[in-house]
C-alpha cells in the first residue's frame, strides 16, 4: 500500500497551501475531498464565458503583503474593487457606509454634518458601552442607517434578532467620512481572472488528489496511510458530534443565466430590508467588468440570489456562529483536537472561525512553517 507522509483532507485554500507547501518541502501528499470538485468554498465554474461563483461571492482583499504576493504566483488577479449598493424597499445607498451613504440618508454634504447627525442619533438613543450587535451598530452609524441598511439584512443573513449577536460581526464594515465606496479597508484587492478554480489548482500543482473521497467514513483506512493527517472539515464532525453540534448557518442559491446583458450594474446588490427573502443578488459578470478571458463584452449574465438559513446536519456549513455559546462548545473540542498527536486541524471548519480567504492563507503559510520547518 502506498504511503505518505501528509494526508490532507479537504481541497480548499487551507489544504491546498499545505498542499503547496508541504510538496516543496519535499513530502509525500494525498489530497482527499469529498466533493466532486476542488477549491471547496472558493469553487468557480464558467458559465457562458462568466466565472459563477458557485458558494458565494469571494472578493480576495487582505493588508498582507507577503499573502497578496504568494496567491499572485498562482494567479493573475483583476483589479476588482468591491462597491456594493444596498437597496432598502427600492431606496438605493452606497456601501459601505460613506459620504454617499450619508447624503442620500440625510441630505448633509460636509463630513462634520455627517459626524454630527450620527452623534445625535447615537446620544439620543443613549448607547455608550456597546453590548451587542444593534447597539454596536447605533453607536457606530446613528440608528436611520441601522434600521434601513443593518437591521434586516443582518436578521436575515444570522437568523437571531441584533440583540442577541455579537458586536464583532459588523466591525468588519467600515464607516467612512470620505466618498470612497471600496468596501474593504486593504491595500491589495482582486479576482483570480482565470476563477478561484484555477487559483487551487495552481496550489495544489501535481500533488496526487482523490475525489468524492469521503474521510470520515473509511478514516481508519486513510490514517494508514499517512504519517501526519491535515484535517479541514468541521471539527465537531471529527468527533462524531460527541459534545454537540457547532451551528452555522447555511446560504441556499438560486442561479439564473438571464439573456440580457446587464441585470443590476453592479456585482453585489444587498437587499437589506427584512420582507424580501434573498439577502442578496450576485451578478457574476461584473468581478470581471462585464468581459470575458480576451476583453469581449458578454452578451448574457448569471445571476444568484442568496437565501441564508439555518444548518442542519447534511447542509454545507458556510458561516460559523461566533456567539458565546458555540464559542464555548469549540473550546471543548478544540482541547480534544490538541490531544490527537498525529492529526492537524485547519481552515474555517477545522478552527470554526469566520475566515476571510488572506487570513486562510496567512493561518496555512504559519501552519507549514511549525510543521515543515
Ligand atoms: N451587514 C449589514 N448590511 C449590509 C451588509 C452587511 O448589516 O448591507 C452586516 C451583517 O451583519 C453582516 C456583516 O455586516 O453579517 C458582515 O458583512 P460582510 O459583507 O462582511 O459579510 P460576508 O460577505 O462575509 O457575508
Amino acid at each position: 500500500m502506498e504511503h505518505y507522509d501528509y494526508l490532507i483532507v479537504g481541497a480548499g485554500l487551507y489544504g491546498a497551501v499545505f498542499a503547496q507547501e508541504a510538496g516543496k518541502a519535499g513530502k509525500r501528499v494525498l489530497v482527499i475531498d469529498k466533493r466532486a470538485q476542488i477549491a471547496g468554498n472558493v469553487y468557480t465554474k464558467e458559465v457562458e464565458g462568466i466565472q459563477v461563483h458557485q458558494y458565494g461571492a469571494h472578493i480576495f482583499h487582505t493588508n498582507d503583503r507577503t499573502v497578496w504576493d504568494y496567491v499572485n504566483r498562482f494567479a493573475e488577479f483583476n483589479r476588482f474593487t468591491n462597491a456594493p449598493v444596498a437597496n432598502f424597499r427600492g431606496e438605493l445607498y452606497s456601501l459601505p457606509f460613506n459620504m454617499y451613504t450619508f447624503n442620500k440618508m440625510w441630505n448633509v454634504v460636509t463630513p462634520e454634518e455627517a459626524a454630527a447627525e450620527i452623534e445625535r442619533q447615537r446620544s439620543a438613543a443613549g448607547i455608550t458601552e456597546p453590548k451587542n450587535l444593534e447597539e454596536q451598530a447605533i453607536r457606530l452609524v446613528g440608528t436611520d442607517i441601522y434600521e434601513k441598511l443593518i437591521k434586516g439584512y443582518t436578521e436575515k443573513q444570522w437568523g437571531r434578532p441584533c440583540t442577541e449577536l455579537p458586536a464583532f460581526i459588523i466591525k468588519r464594515l467600515p464607516v467612512r467620512f470620505t466618498f470612497d465606496n471600496n468596501y474593504f479597508n486593504a491595500l491589495y484587492q482582486g479576482i483570480p481572472k482565470d476563477g478561484y478554480t484555477a487559483l487551487v489548482e495552481n496550489l495544489l500543482g501535481d500533488t496526487e488528489l482523490r475525489l468524492n473521497t469521503d474521510y470520515l467514513s473509511d478514516r481508519e483506512r486513510w490514517n494508514a496511510m499517512a504519517d501526519r493527517v491535515l484535517y479541514t472539515g468541521a471539527v465537531d464532525a471529527y468527533f462524531g458530534y460527541r459534545l454537540g453540534t457547532l451551528e452555522y448557518r447555511s446560504v441556499r442559491f438560486e442561479t439564473e443565466t438571464l439573456d440580457i446583458p446587464n441585470f443590476q450594474g453592479n456585482a453585489a446588490v444587498n437587499y437589506t430590508d427584512r420582507e424580501t427573502p434573498w439577502t442578496r443578488i450576485i451578478e457574476h459578470k461584473w468581478f470581471t467588468f462585464g468581459k470575458d478571458r480576451e476583453g469581449r463584452e458578454l452578451p448574457k449574465t448569471v445571476i444568484s440570489r442568496e437565501y441564508s438559513s439555518e444548518w442542519k446536519p447534511g447542509d454545507e456549513p458556510y458561516y460559523p456562529v461566533n456567539d458565546e455559546k458555540n464559542g464555548t462548545l469549540y473550546q471543548s473540542y478544540r482541547a480534544l483536537a490538541e490531544k490527537e498527536e498525529r492529526v492537524l486541524f485547519g481552515g474555517r471548519l477545522g478552527e470554526y472561525r469566520y475566515y476571510d480567504m488572506d487570513q486562510v492563507i496567512a493561518a496555512a503559510l504559519e501552519r507549514s512553517r511549525a510543521e515543515l520547518g
